[in-house]
């Protein structure tokens, strides 16, 4: 197996990491068995440890992660819970029939709620709010895609009620799914790991694991377990089966209220243009706009690199704020807000995934 992660290398430069909750991780010694051992210190691996002591309290469960506790895609992301699909529902049903794909959605509508009352308890600085998501159409082709979305979760808005909500620049309508909610993703992870640490699961960071025959070597340190877990998501690519893909974000300073009162989105919903090339954005909990899209560059060998990660070109305007109707004033300062300090924002920028 190939592993792109190498020890050694950098550690999280995500915004959303810049002041984090508190998290004690305590150097442990590593146990020489555990039942479970899971590698990959991200969403994969922690609600999958987090859902394992549920059903099963007893179990011993260690987490390894290379790094840091949301090094990768779990600590950088766009803050979408989301119960939406990348696939037309009308597809899946093709494919997998009624019953399977209901059952998809629901599930993928509670997972919204599961993640609403684990932030409550767990992670309160996560400002999760259920507030929907908004899918804006500014051409004929937009419209028609979105329209085929219709169902009892994605709502027709039309151009007047798109405004209502958010200002976009020449709305011709928008889909509203209600049922998607807004995160800090990295306070929710840390807030899943302090959780994790309660419920006796250890967690051991700036180790690298590799799966052996019967358990792990972690740094080295063979570790015997029942069960191995493979979390590391792009950065193990068995085979090459699939190859990691940059996609990147940036981040505006916190806005004034009069900036938010002209763009709208009051209550924190994710909204996205309906485009080919992925485009989306959301209103922080501390206010920022913070900003996502494709169209970042391979690096050659699926490297991790900075310069691929801090690159002007993709703070300078991202298009997400073309599609603002604001004045062009506020469009200057916002514009600004992103060039000020764009090193230090460019760095909610991310590493590989798969989409
Ligand atoms: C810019 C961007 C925006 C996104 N926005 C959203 C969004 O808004 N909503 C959403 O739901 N999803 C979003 N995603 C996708 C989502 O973030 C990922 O699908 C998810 O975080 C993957 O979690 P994971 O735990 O599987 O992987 P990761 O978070 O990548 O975690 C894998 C971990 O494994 C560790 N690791 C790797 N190799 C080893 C090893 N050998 N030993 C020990 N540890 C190792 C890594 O250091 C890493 O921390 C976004 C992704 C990106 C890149």
């Amino acid at each position: 197996m190939d592993h792109i992660v190498k020890p050694g290398s950098k550690a999280n430069n995500s915004l959303w990491a810049e002041n984090p909750s508190e998290i004690n991780l305590k150097d442990t010694e590593l146990n020489n068995f555990v039942d479970v051992a899971i590698i990959g210190g991200g969403f994969s691996g922690l609600w999958s440890a987090y859902h394992l002591k549920k059903l099963s309290p007893s179990l011993s469960i260690a987490i390894f992660e290379a790094r840091e506790l949301g090094f990768g895609a779990s600590g950088r992301n766009g803050g979408w819970a989301s119960s939406d699909y990348p696939v037309y529902k009308s597809t899946l049903y093709k494919r997998h029939g009624k019953e399977r794909t209901d059952f998809l959605f629901a599930s993928l509508n509670n997972s919204i709620d599961e993640i609403g009352e684990f932030a409550r308890q767990h992670a309160e600085k996560t400002g999760f709010v259920k507030s929907g998501t908004i899918s804006f159409a500014r051409n004929e082709g937009q419209v028609q895609r979105l329209k085929a979305l219709i169902d009892d979760d994605h709502h027709w808005l039309s151009s007047s009620e798109v405004r209502a909500k958010l200002n976009v620049d020449g709305a011709l309508g928008a889909i509203f799914n209600p049922k998607c909610a807004t995160v800090q993703p990295y306070e929710l992870l840390i807030g899943l790991a302090r959780e994790l640490i309660k419920l006796g699961v250890k967690i051991y960071t700036n180790t690298w694991a590799s799966e052996a025959p019967s358990g792990v070597f972690a740094n080295s340190h063979f570790v015997r377990a029942d069960k191995v877990i493979r979390a590391t998501e792009v950065f193990s690519n068995p085979n090459r089966e699939f190859i990691p893909l940059y996609s990147l974000m940036v981040a505006t300073e916190p806005l004034s209220e009069a900036t938010w009162s002209q763009i709208g989105a009051l209550e924190r919903f994710t909204f996205s243009e309906a485009s080919h090339l992925i485009n989306y954005a959301q209103r922080t909990v501390d206010n920022r706009l913070a900003i996502g899209g494709r169209g970042a560059t391979y690096p050659l060998g699926s490297t991790l690199k900075e310069s691929k990660e801090m690159t002007s070109r993709v703070h300078k305007k991202p298009s997400c704020i073309g599609a603002l109707m604001v004045s062009n004033s506020q469009r200057r300062s916002i514009y600004a807000c992103l060039g000020r300090r764009s090193r230090n924002y460019s760095r909610l920028g991310t590493v590989c995934t798969f989409q």
